[in-house]
């Protein structure tokens, strides 16, 4: 038993063998009169993890022991795969999701097992190469949202659409987390009986309400289960889907934490990676420490290295280096910044940049080939990154960021040796490429910031092109000076400017907000002395100091 475990132990009753054995024959009959109260479809949270695993088995126990003609209401079983699941464990529940679907036919139970994953446009990858999001941190968590709780809760909610209210099963367990402990008491006062009949808003049902989920009610059975209780009920009872528990205790043996990734609804959830069955790419953890026991325990998961590699690689807790000094859609945002007493004023970082995003895409695609060369029979055909997500991270740098040169189908070719079929119609036309692009890197003289506006406003004109109203487009071009126009210093300088502007007209500082501004209006007239026959422009603003020059 670890220290967690014990800890866990200590703070709860312990029970005799004998008496687990009365509380599961007790949730037998409470799951099936639950069961044939209503019509009210069944969601089952399952991960593959030890609590999901031991709650279907006892829901599968209790409607299984029930006469056929009463087992009919449906019971779904819900598994996201965020993309990124360490991949023994994808696999394993994969296997675990078909096996049930096979026995639940051949035993004629009303089970629906489905797999449910994040739209291509919100995956892991889409958003950290793509879009150049972060790694995931602890005040930016965008991860959980987008991976597991969207999926899931778009799922319940058809269910909830169509039947008007649904049950969720959850293996959560007290032990799990102090917040949902606290919530789990609160509504356990009063006889089963009185639980079951009682309005489910009571504080004593049985169920109680989703905090983020409207007509979803959540029942978890093994709330009150000790973790050795789980594993005594897994080993010592078999797998009514004729899966392997021994298998299951074999994959969290040996590895230092074992919590379990729930069904995750609400951002309640504590951190999720800290868990076999968490993302091989978690970086709110400060160590995979599943995989690297994985890895460090097992000599033929040595193959899964690369994976480690690129998690440890991405886990840098300071990459302001390699992220825009500008938050994603373009706009300077200052924050201060308090260091050993003193107070700086400095740039929120946004996303990664584009030497950055082609490097993680490189990363990845070299680990995707390596361990498709390495990794057992069984897992020979991985897939770190789909073609689909590629497909839309390419879309993404050509129609968002506008970097025409293309670098995707290259970088692909480079590492894989293949050519890359994009399946977007139509992906593989463009106007301006690669060669356009060369072009204009030799004009800008390695001026970073003029590239950035040049390409900008070219491809804006491009994608402008193929529209049959060019309504906009002025505004749009607009936009690309306003990001685009100065360097990163003087981008900074003038957010600052704007900061102290701010800060002086809300404090009512007349002299200092006339001397910034009146400080404005002499520069523009410098320039228009010097030019007085022509209109302030961006570019007579932007220029101004080389005219002043010359
Ligand atoms: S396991 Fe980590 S990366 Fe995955 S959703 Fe949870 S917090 Fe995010």
């Amino acid at each position: 038993m670890t220290t967690a475990q014990q800890a866990e132990n200590k703070g709860q009753q312990t029970r005799t063998v004998a008496e687990l054995v009365e509380d599961i024959k007790a949730l037998t009959t409470e799951i099936q009169e639950l069961y044939c109260l209503d019509e009210i479809p069944w969601v089952v949270g399952y991960s593959g993890g030890k609590d999901s695993t031991a709650t279907l088995q006892l829901i599968w126990n209790a409607i299984a022991a029930l006469p056929i003609e009463k087992r009919k209401k449906t019971i779904y079983v819900i598994t996201t795969d965020t993309l990124v699941e360490n991949p023994v464990v994808s696999v394993w529940v994969r296997k675990s999701l078909e096996r049930m679907r096979v026995t639940a036919k051949e035993q004629k139970m009303p089970i629906e097992p489905h797999l449910l994953q994040p739209e291509i446009k919100e995956t892991f990858w889409v958003s950290l190469i793509g879009k150049g999001y972060p790694t995931p941190r602890g005040k930016f968590r965008w991860c959980t949202d987008r991976l597991k709780i969207h999926p899931s809760n778009r799922f319940i909610r058809d269910v909830v659409r169509v039947n008007g209210e649904v049950i969720l099963v959850l293996g959560t367990r007290k032990a799990e987390s102090i917040k949902r402990a606290i919530s789990m008491e609160k509504h356990q006062a009063g006889s089963l009986k009185d639980r079951l009949a009682s309005d489910s808003s009571s504080p004593t049902s049985l169920l109680y309400h989703s905090a983020s989920l409207p007509n979803s009610l959540i029942y978890s059975p093994i709330e009150d289960w000790r973790t050795d209780e789980v594993w005594i009920y897994l080993n010592q009872w078999q797998n009514p889907w004729e899966y392997s528990n021994k298998d299951l205790f074999t994959m969290y043996r040996g590895a230092t934490a074992d919590n379990e990734c729930p069904l995750v609804v609400d951002t309640s959830t504590a951190s999720c990676g800290d868990s076999r069955f968490g993302c091989w790419v978690c970086t709110i953890v400060s160590k995979d420490k599943s995989m690297e026991a994985m890895i460090q325990n097992d000599e033929e998961k040595e193959w899964m290295q690369p994976l480690l590699d690129i998690r440890n690689e991405l886990d840098n807790r300071d990459d302001r280096d390699k992220r825009d000094f500008r938050r994603i859609w373009g706009e300077v945002q200052l924050f201060e910044r308090h260091v050993d007493g003193e107070v700086s004023i400095e740039p929120i970082h946004g996303p990664y940049t584009k030497y950055w995003r082609e490097h993680w895409l490189r990363r990845l695609l070299e680990a995707q080939t390596k361990t498709r060369r390495t990794a057992p029979e069984n897992m020979r055909d991985i897939t770190l990154i789909s073609l689909e997500e590629m497909s839309e991270i390419r879309r993404i740098w050509l129609e968002d960021k506008h970097e025409f040169d293309d670098s995707l189908p290259r970088i692909y070719q480079d590492v894989t040796g293949e050519e890359f079929q994009d399946p977007r119609p139509g992906a593989d036309y463009s106007l301006l490429g690669r060669d356009e692009w060369i072009v204009l890197e030799e004009i800008c003289e390695g001026d970073a910031m003029h590239l950035e506006l040049m390409a900008k406003l070219l491809d804006t004109e491009r994608q402008y092109r193929k529209k049959t109203r060019r309504v906009g487009i002025y505004d749009t071009l607009e936009k690309c000076f306003n990001t685009s126009s100065r360097s990163p210093e003087d981008a900074i300088k003038n957010a600052r400017l704007k900061r102290e502007l701010s800060e002086a007209v809300s404090q009512g500082d007349v002299a200092k907000v006339k001397q910034m501004t009146l400080g404005d209006v002499a520069a523009i007239n410098e320039v228009d002395e010097s030019k007085s026959d022509e209109p302030v422009t961006w570019a007579s603003m932007k220029f101004k100091n080389e005219n002043l020059e010359e």
